[in-house]
């Protein structure tokens, strides 16, 4: 579905993404694992047209996928980024709505911000509330939720357990996982690499730029070198 083909990323003299190649299938969750500076959010701009890759191609069935970012939205690819980035002086609700800002189907746009609430009690609870008034884990929810309102074929998600509390880490991971199950497909870029891989169909490693390792998730979690560089086993 998603096709990432030796795609090279400068800022300047920095060379960020160094022939990376990735593959995306319809209804997977993929991860991309990698530490600090590995260029895990330098592959998600790309992939969403934020970055323009110095070469390379990514196609989105079958189709070149250079366009401006909301073109690439308008495709069905959204990005939840890292740090949520919600708008703090909207409601709760007024942030939903935004997310369907490009879809004229009222009707299907209220079904879908029930599914939304649904799927995120919490946020009908504070539907009224300015979102900068959440916390860390309900503004991951809001921003996750936004996406979906847009009703993505792809969804992006950056860091989403960044600077969460542990079992608002689980809530979330689940919450992905139940994506996947309602027909989502997932890219997945993550620190946390233990959960990211639990809930992942296969998974990739980035380091310094560079894929490293990819595979079934299971065995990527059992390769000795992620266990001791990503896993914190020895
Ligand atoms: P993190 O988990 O910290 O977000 P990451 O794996 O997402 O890390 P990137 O943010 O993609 O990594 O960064 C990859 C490399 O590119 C790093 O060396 C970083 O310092 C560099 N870099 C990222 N953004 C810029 C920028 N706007 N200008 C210059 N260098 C940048």
């Amino acid at each position: 579905m998603l096709n990432v083909k030796n795609v090279n990323v400068y800022y300047g003299g920095i060379h960020a993404l160094k022939g990376v190649d990735i593959v995306v299938n319809k209804g997977e969750i993929v991860s991309i694992i990698g530490s600090n500076g590995a260029g895990k959010s330098t592959l998600l701009n790309t992939i969403s047209g934020i970055i323009k890759p110095k070469e390379g191609e990514i196609t989105y069935k079958d189709e070149k996928l250079n366009l401006s970012p909301h073109k690439i939205v308008a495709k069905g690819i959204c990005q939840v980024p890292e740090g949520r980035l919600v708008f703090a002086n909207l409601t709760v609700k007024d942030n939903l709505l935004l997310g369907a800002y490009l879809r004229k189907d009222k009707k299907e746009i209220e079904e879908d911000l029930q599914k939304v609430f649904d799927i995120f009690p919490r946020l009908l609870e504070r539907e009224k509330q300015f979102a900068g008034t959440l916390s860390g884990g309900e503004q991951q929810m809001l921003a996750i939720g936004r996406a979906l309102m847009g009703r993505p074929e792809i969804v992006l998600l950056d860091e989403p357990s960044l600077g969460l509390a542990p079992l608002l880490v689980d809530t979330i991971f689940n919450i992905i996982l139940d994506l996947k199950r309602m027909g989502n497909t997932i890219l997945l870029v993550e620190q946390n690499a233990f959960k990211a891989l639990q809930i992942s169909d296969r998974a990739y490693v980035l380091e310094q730029g560079k894929i490293t390792l990819e595979g079934d998730a299971k065995e990527i979690a059992s390769n000795p070198k992620v266990q001791e560089a990503y896993l914190g086993k020895k």
